[in-house]
């Protein structure tokens, strides 16, 4: 089992936007990356980060949420880079559908691991809009949280039923979002927390998204409080990766091109 960042990209955006504290002259590169899970019994992309589509993918924003990016190669291409045997990928389990998770999803014919929650937020809500586009012609891959309460998460979906690989429902930033725990044979531990926190002071310093963030990018303000005080908890226990927090990948290698 190995895990690899693929890093699709950037786009900015200011810190007083992305966490309350955040100084406005703070620009961070908030980054789009896919996470290439590794695993005898198949492999998993979490996320898709961004597309062959980024720039009608930017587009289809609000005004509003439109911000300055740079693409880099999607995960499609840098997948096909190192050689990587398509075969393998058993599918793209998403941290939620907001458009900078899924685009690459427009190069990657594999199927879509979802909840139905999330998949029910997706089909309605005006930000699923680039999902709806991107996840045409994919096999749906539902999957519930039937497994055991999981470090303070009341319900989870351990992906491999080996505890390498487990889901569990965080809710708060859309109705479905989820965390990814891995836990490495070597003993390493993540949590991919998604955007329940943007940038990793949401974690270190509890820095919620201020309040106008919270009201238009969240579906619960409440439950991304209390996703938060609960990953704050494991801080000390694994590596903590905000999907957007470009430093909190250090350490996770990227797939190196042949
Ligand atoms: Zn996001």
């Amino acid at each position: 089992m190995a895990l690899y960042q693929l890093p699709t990209g950037t786009y900015e955006t200011r810190a007083a936007f992305a966490f309350k504290g955040g100084a406005f002259r703070d620009k961070r590169r908030f980054a789009a990356t896919a996470v290439l899970v590794r695993h005898p019994k198949g492999d998993l992309l979490v996320d898709a980060g961004f597309g062959a589509d980024v720039a009608a993918h930017v587009r289809a924003q609000p005004r509003l949420a439109r911000a300055p990016y740079s693409a880099a190669r999607t995960a499609s291409d840098q997948l096909d880079a190192a050689g990587y045997d398509r075969s393998r990928l058993s599918g793209v389990l998403l941290t939620h559908t907001h458009w900078d998770h899924v685009g690459g999803l427009d190069q990657l014919d594999v199927p879509i691991w979802i909840n139905p929650g999330e998949l029910r937020y997706a089909a309605e809500a005006r930000d699923g809009r680039v999902f709806r586009t991107v996840s045409k012609g994919h096999e749906i891959r539902r999957y519930d949280f039937t497994d055991a309460p999981y470090l303070g998460f009341a319900s989870s979906f351990d992906v491999y039923a080996d505890g390498a690989v487990v889901v569990a429902l965080a809710g708060g930033h859309t109705t479905g979002s989820v965390i990814v725990f891995i836990t490495l044979p070597d003993g390493r531990r993540y949590a991919f927390i998604g955007d329940l926190a943007w940038q990793l002071e949401g974690v270190t310093r509890l820095a919620e998204r201020p309040l106008l963030m919270r009201k238009l990018a969240d579906s619960d303000e409440g439950q991304v409080r209390q996703g938060l005080r609960r990953v704050a908890a494991l801080a000390g226990r694994m590596q903590i990766v905000p999907s957007h927090d470009l430093g909190s990948y250090d350490g996770i290698a990227p797939l190196v091109a042949r």
